[in-house]
């Protein structure tokens, strides 16, 4: 200790320099995780579209799983792809809807039967807001203890409201026997949802539902299909251009991304 910082010390009070301490240990100290609430995060990716994105924790791993949906603002309200990944942060999002769009949330599209995609039903059903899905994803949904969407969409269903258009479209199956993605031709926005890796994926996560022969033919067909997509939103993790197909692809090639798949209960 120098005979500056002995002087100081005495200037300070032994009582201060302890509780200068506490306070640099108390910042310096990382937040219990448990005790942190995870909270809806959205972000505007074109005109009159954003990215809602929810979280959850899994034991063992101190990192928050993120997983993505869409909103659409129309003349006529907004449409929502998936809700969040629980009822707590699908209230937030029919709360950023009101508070930030001035809107009601019209319908909500469920594009497959995964408790990321629709862990907020039972939010939305005590609202009154219609949740539709496909007849296969309500059918899986019914084994689930979230409630089952209203099996009104088709393999192809166009969603028009005021100028907006919102395509559905079924490529066959992949990460699940049902899953959909939606496609916005007014702002060329894809949302891919499970079927589509996240640009930051390094492995395919839970293939549970998977049938890995046929997910390469439907992203394919998808890629084939929206040759124009500036934008491709997967369901968790980073969205980017139309490279995203090519990424996924690559995962679903690459031998040593499939043990690390095996982890069931993640997305
Ligand atoms: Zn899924």
């Amino acid at each position: 200790m120098s005979l500056r910082f002995l002087y100081s010390l005495r200037r300070l009070g032994l009582a201060s320099f302890f509780l200068v301490c506490s306070v640099l240990l108390s910042a310096g100290a990382p937040p219990h995780p448990k005790l942190e609430s995870l909270h809806l995060r959205v972000q505007r990716i074109a005109p009159d579209v954003y990215v809602h994105t929810s979280y959850r924790r899994y034991p063992g791993n101190p990192v928050p799983v993120p997983s993505n949906g869409l909103i659409v603002k129309t003349k006529t309200g907004a449409l929502v792809v998936d809700t969040a990944w629980d009822p707590d942060q699908t209230m937030e999002l029919l709360r950023w809807v009101a508070d930030t769009l001035h809107q009601r949330v019209r319908l909500v599209v469920i594009t497959h039967a995964h408790e990321d995609r629709l862990g907020g039903l039972p939010v939305l059903q005590a609202n009154n807001i219609k949740v539709y899905c496909t007849p296969p994803t309500a059918e899986h949904a019914a084994t689930l203890p979230f409630g089952v969407p209203t099996p009104a969409i088709k393999p192809y269903t166009v969603i028009r409201a005021g100028r907006t258009r919102l395509e559905l479209f079924y490529p066959g199956p992949g990460h699940s026997p049902d899953n959909m993605v939606a496609w916005l031709p007014n702002q060329q926005v894809l949302f891919g949802g499970c079927l589509i890796k996240g640009a930051d994926a390094t492995a395919l996560g839970n293939i549970d539902d998977a049938n890995l022969k046929q997910w390469p033919v439907a992203v394919r067909a998808v890629a084939s299909r929206y040759p124009k997509a500036s934008l491709v939103v997967p369901g968790h993790g980073e969205w980017g251009d139309a490279s995203m197909f090519k990424h996924t692809l690559e995962l679903l090639h690459s031998p040593s991304s499939k043990p690390q798949t095996a982890l069931s209960g993640q997305p």
